[in-house]
């Protein structure tokens, strides 16, 4: 079976689920582009836990984890089946690597998860585990638990990170509907985008420090840690590649990329 790339997205607002934009077609122009997976191990921002848990049903839930939006919203459901045998897979491997995971047979999909794979498999035909975060235990630790899972793009699963390159929700809810990019989301994109292609990952672990404007990027660190799971499980040597770039509001940086 050929080797599937990994990939991180940055996944918006719930909003892209009703319309894609421009970053719904380049999920879209993504999943045209890779073989077809065997199933998607998703790494959302929106499931932190302080274990790694991955999702256990045979068949999902689609979860509405977010208030406020219209109502046509929570009328849709992305029920993907699931894949128990991917679960207890990814868990041998995390096992092995010294995690302790837990396999969870009540979570469903939540939207970080289900928002982009909406556009990329819209029949809910391939089996979907979700992989949470452990949002205090940094980038080395994400990098490292991505390395442990590498062995599953070799089987035929799509790795996939879905959080955001900048998340800073207060700037986004101020900056609604102004398309003048921030500065500081403008450096710290384009500080990720340079480290990512220098594969320079000791300059990317150490983001919080290193990185413009880190602090104001991510006052919480959950949104970008799935990008270093995605990055780990590509494998020593893997090109990074910018597959969508742009800013909503000035705020949220969409900026997804592949690794292969
Ligand atoms: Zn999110």
């Amino acid at each position: 079976m050929n080797r599937i790339p990994t990939a991180f997205l940055s996944h918006g607002s719930p909003m892209h689920a009703l319309s894609a934009g421009a970053a719904g077609r380049a999920w879209q122009d993504l999943a045209r582009r890779l073989s077809r997976p065997r199933a998607v191990l998703a790494v959302s921002a929106h499931w932190e836990t302080s274990l790694p848990a991955l999702t256990g049903r045979d068949r999902h839930d689609t979860i509405h984890d977010f208030g406020g939006f219209p109502a046509p919203l929570y009328e849709l459901r992305y029920d993907a089946p699931g894949s128990p045998a991917l679960a207890q897979r990814a868990a041998a491997l995390l096992r092995g690597a010294g995690y302790a995971p837990a396999v969870d047979g009540c979570r469903g999909l939540d939207h970080g998860a289900w928002v982009p794979l909406r556009w990329m498999y819209p029949e809910a035909d391939v089996p979907v585990v979700q992989l949470s975060v452990q949002a205090e235990l940094g980038a080395g630790y994400h990098l490292r638990m991505g390395e442990a899972l590498a062995p599953l793009a070799d089987e035929g699963v799509l790795v996939l990170g879905s959080g955001h390159v900048t998340h800073n929700l207060r700037d986004w809810a101020r900056n609604r509907g102004d398309p003048a990019v921030l500065d500081y989301v403008r450096q710290f994109s384009s500080w990720t985008h340079d480290a990512l292609t220098a594969r320079d990952y000791e300059a990317l672990v150490a983001w919080q420090e290193r990185a413009p404007g880190a602090g104001r990027a991510h006052p919480t660190a959950e949104h970008f840690l799935p990008l270093f799971v995605a990055l780990g499980a590509a494998g020593p040597g893997a090109a990074a590649e910018r597959i969508h770039s742009a800013v909503e509001d000035g705020a949220l940086s969409m900026d997804a990329y592949l690794f292969q």
